[in-house]
């Protein structure tokens, strides 16, 4: 049985952990990372792909700025775009009062840098004449726009090991303690390692972990609907939600529309499949 002492120890090779370990490895901590799967096999590359800030709650703008600016730098971080493109985000208004909604957000996230537009009915005809007849209005944010989730999240796990962590894949941690000093975890291939320093980054499976060291937090595996259709001739040319939610689409270079909304049903119990 092998044996491995570092600085951090990481559960979980999403887009959250992964993450971590570029920038912890970065700036030069030891970092073991644990992948059940594969690195953003799992929640972090089967998503739709957004990647906006317009909508988000003004709370979380300061924290969606910065990550706006490593997004811009991704081919330098990463050593791949992964597809991202500021394709610009147009959020419609199906009422009246949904564009009232709209003018109040812009209003109140004025200072963030969205440089939101404001866009009334013949304006967004004019702009996005695909959207059609339905909406009334549109608030179109730029700078935001979609990436390849498939994509982004393993380059996440690629640069990390490149920057010096250590990422072990198809490895699932089957038991964690605590010493009073340091974390101990068993993984199911005979792995055991330590570090006073432990990322628990297990996206829907982390309720579980968490409540071991007696810190249980409320969570529920959610997600919506999805589909992807075949290549179409390009005619989207922004990644588009709707005011109030219900459905999301964006269109990729190679011409396939995806698609979002609603909920989508789980194929087992826990709602979580491993
Ligand atoms: C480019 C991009 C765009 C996105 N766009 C959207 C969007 O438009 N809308 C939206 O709602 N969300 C979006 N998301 C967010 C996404 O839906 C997820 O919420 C997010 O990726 C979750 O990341 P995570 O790392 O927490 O979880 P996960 O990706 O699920 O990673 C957790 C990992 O932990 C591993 N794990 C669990 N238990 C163990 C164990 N015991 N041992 C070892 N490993 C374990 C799992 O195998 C899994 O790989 C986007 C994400 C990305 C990367």
């Amino acid at each position: 049985m092998s044996r491995l002492d570092v600085d951090v120890l990481i559960i979980g090779g999403g887009i959250v952990g992964s993450s971590a370990a570029l920038f912890l490895a970065q700036g030069g901590q030891r970092v073991a990372l644990l992948e059940r799967n594969f690195c953003g096999a799992q929640a972090s590359g089967v998503n739709y792909g957004g990647v906006r800030r317009q909508g988000r709650p003004l709370v979380q703008l300061p924290l969606s700025s910065r990550a706006h600016q490593l997004w811009g730098g991704l081919q330098d971080l990463l050593g791949t775009d992964g597809e991202y493109l500021r394709s610009g985000h147009l959020k419609l208004a199906r009422s009246d009062t949904d564009f009232a909604s709209l003018q109040a957000y812009a209003q109140a996230s004025q200072g963030f840098d969205l440089d939101l537009q404001l866009l009334d009915r013949s304006e967004l005809r004019r702009r996005f004449p695909w959207v059609g007849d339905i909406a009334v209005g549109a608030s179109f944010c730029p700078e935001d726009g979609h990436a390849n989730p498939r994509l982004v999240s393993p380059a996440f796990a690629r640069a990390a090991a490149r920057a010096g962590a250590q990422i072990f894949e198809r490895t699932a941690v089957t038991a964690v303690e605590h010493d009073g000093q340091r974390f101990q975890l068993r993984t199911e291939s005979g792995l055991t390692l330590s570090a006073p320093w432990l990322l628990n980054c297990a996206g829907a499976w982390a309720a579980e972990l968490a409540a071991r060291f007696g810190e249980p937090v409320p969570l529920t595996a959610a997600h919506p609907a999805m589909l992807v259709t075949e290549p179409l001739p390009p005619f989207m040319t922004a990644s588009t939600g709707v005011e109030g939610g219900g459905i999301y689409a964006r269109q990729v270079a190679r011409g396939n529309c995806v698609l979002g909304g609603g909920r989508g049903f789980a194929l087992d119990a826990d709602r979580a499949r491993p």
